[in-house]
């Protein structure tokens, strides 16, 4: 039986993969916010088969949340525990806020920082910010050939905000491998350009979604959600269902299917879409045709509690 080490210190982290390294082991690391369900779980069973050591972290990033979403997150480090051990995990990464922003001394300065859009991306690179007006160091600006797609228009200081912590994660944990969910497309196809230009030892795989047995894709926020919310939510995973069907039978105007879609949810009063988009598999950019691969992706409100589905579509 192995024994599962929990480790808090970044130092003390690098030391233990050090070792590893040492010995010739390969690592699959997982990220997560905590609030482990069998999504995670899915990326952590990849992990374990393709690599010699499974680490995950446990960080509730509160430069990824709006306050309110960041104090109100459900999540229970001893189940997240549990479950990690029944996953066979060798180590959790499980830091304080502090140990990962040593400069910022008021958690009110993340939430400050996502006021302000930073205009001054680069185009295609990806740019380290070495020092911010909250006390953040090193952050990574994403650029807006990435940035600006999906509901990126919307955020995007979210992505820079997961790309900060993953850049950060990444150093101190120097994987083979990291597990991200198709789920999260955008975060997905970010890191992947930022591991290909700046960790071009790590390789970032994508893990497609996992769902429950009604089809909804299990997220951590499922558990606020009432029956009757969850019966709603459901209403999403059909319309993107139509939705592919539809262009699989043949249809190409991306309006057409995007107007289907809406109408669907729509028609459950409780989904609020906050964002609604057919994009190019690659690109991320909107399309008009669908004449290539492409991702249906909806971002929704139920009750203020926000979820996203979405699916790859191959033509
Ligand atoms: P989170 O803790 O929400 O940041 O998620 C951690 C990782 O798990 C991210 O790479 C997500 O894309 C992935 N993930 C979340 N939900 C699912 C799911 N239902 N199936 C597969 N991967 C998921």
């Amino acid at each position: 039986m192995n024994t599962m080490k929990i480790i808090e210190s970044a130092s003390q982290a690098s030391v233990y993969v050090a070792d590893i390294k040492a010995s010739g082991q390969t690592i699959g690391f997982v990220p997560t916010l905590g609030g482990l369900h069998k999504g995670h779980q899915l990326l952590m069973q990849k992990a374990r088969e393709e690599n010699d050591v499974t680490l995950i972290s446990l960080f509730l990033n509160p430069m990824q949340f709006r306050k309110k979403q960041f104090l109100e997150y459900p999540s229970d480090f001893e189940l997240d525990k549990l479950i990690a051990k029944e996953m066979n995990v060798d180590m959790i990464f499980h830091p304080t806020v502090e140990e990962m922003y040593q400069h910022v001394t008021q958690i009110d300065s993340f939430f400050k920082f996502q006021q302000q859009e930073f205009t001054q991306r680069h185009l295609e690179h990806f740019v380290v910010e070495e020092k911010n007006q909250h006390g953040i160091d090193n952050l990574i600006r994403v650029p807006s050939s990435l940035v600006y797609q999906l509901d990126g228009k919307i955020h995007p200081w979210f992505f820079d905000a997961s790309a900060t912590i993953v850049y950060r994660l990444f150093k101190i944990l120097q994987p083979n491998r990291a597990y991200f969910g198709e789920k999260d497309i955008q975060q997905l196809a970010i890191i992947t350009k930022m591991a290909e230009a700046r960790f071009p030892d790590i390789e970032v795989v994508g893990v497609p979604t996992r769902r429950d047995a009604d089809n909804l894709a299990f997220s951590s926020r499922n558990v606020l959600l009432s029956a009757e919310q969850r019966q709603s939510a459901l209403s999403v995973y059909r319309a993107i269902k139509h939705g592919e069907n539809l262009i699989k039978e043949g249809e190409t105007d991306a309006d057409i299917v995007l107007n289907t879609m809406t109408e669907i949810i729509e028609a459950q009063p409780l989904v609020k879409i906050d964002y609604i988009d057919i994009v190019d598999n690659k690109s991320l950019e909107s399309v008009k045709r669908v004449s290539d691969d492409i991702i249906l992706y909806v971002a929704f409100f139920l009750n203020g509690i926000r979820l996203t589905d979405t699916i790859i579509v191959k033509v």
